[in-house]
């Protein structure tokens, strides 16, 4: 499933092919995605592209109209190629650009989103009450620390939560929780501060050191072939139980926690 890297590293893919290029057309070959394309979304066609950005796991192309919001699923992928390139099985849209080129939506499993933001309208109901972007200044150990108090569940849960903060899922919560030694079934509550501004720190090391991976594959958006803004990333925890622990040995354990795989050193997190 795409993640925030890999939705960023998407957004970087295919962001200097939009800029500034006119929509044409906006090509709905199949409609039902996780919600139907609404109609709304037609108010792109004519427009100039003036911004490409992303909120949480949402790309958003900013027009004069609005934007069109794009969510990838579990297994949607974009592409930018020539209109006149063969499609593929799942290539559901076609936003097609004044140059002959388009940006290619494909999504066997059509968990996907195309959405529409207007202009001056209330936030759409998906980017409301979203907590800070944890590659920012708003996102820090004190934000985390100040929001847990008193709260029983799993410190994995509470940083997994898209209100505390966006777009840690469930392999940068391990891999994080990992690097602070925090044990993942900790009540958020019980984390003390300085816990806290480790995890912070190890969030943003986790996500950014994934985004700048994920960089090598840019020119993969402009291919036919390939699954471009997926990429294979060094784990330290994830998915890696009864295997040996790279700081101690310890067999790595795992544990669902809110009916999420989640893996753990019980030697080196606490
Ligand atoms: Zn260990």
């Amino acid at each position: 499933m795409p993640e925030l890297p890999e939705v960023e590293v998407s957004r970087l893919g295919i962001s200097p092919h939009l800029l500034g290029r006119k929509v044409t057309l906006l090509q709905v070959r199949q409609r039902q995605l996780r919600w139907p394309i609404p109609p709304d979304t037609l108010q792109v066609e004519g427009e100039e592209i003036l911004s490409v950005t992303r909120r949480a796991k949402y790309l958003l192309i900013e027009t004069a109209p609005g934007w069109l919001i794009l969510h990838l699923g579990m297994s949607g992928s974009l592409r930018v190629l020539p209109t006149s390139a063969p499609l593929q099985k799942h290539d559901h849209l076609d936003l097609c650009l004044d140059n002959g080129q388009c940006l290619r939506f494909n999504d066997p499993r059509r968990f996907g989103a195309c959405l529409w933001q207007e202009r001056g309208d209330e936030p759409h109901p998906l980017l409301k009450r979203l907590g800070p972007e944890p590659l920012t200044e708003a996102f820090d150990g004190s934000h985390l620390y100040k929001l847990s108090r008193r709260r029983k569940l799993a410190v994995k849960n509470f940083i997994m939560d898209n209100q505390i903060v966006v777009g840690v899922g469930n392999i940068y919560a391990s891999e994080s929780l990992f690097m602070a030694g925090i044990d993942p079934s900790k009540a958020a509550g019980r984390v003390s501060k300085s816990c806290y501004e480790k995890l912070a720190l190890a969030i943003k090391q986790v996500l950014a050191r994934a985004i700048e991976q994920g960089g090598t594959t840019l020119k993969d958006f402009t291919q036919a072939d390939g699954n471009p803004g997926y990429f294979a990333q060094q784990l330290h925890v994830y998915g890696r139980a009864g295997q040996p622990c790279l700081r101690c040995e310890e067999p790595i354990k795992s544990l669902t926690l809110g009916q999420r795989n989640s893996y753990y050193c019980a030697r080196c997190q606490r």
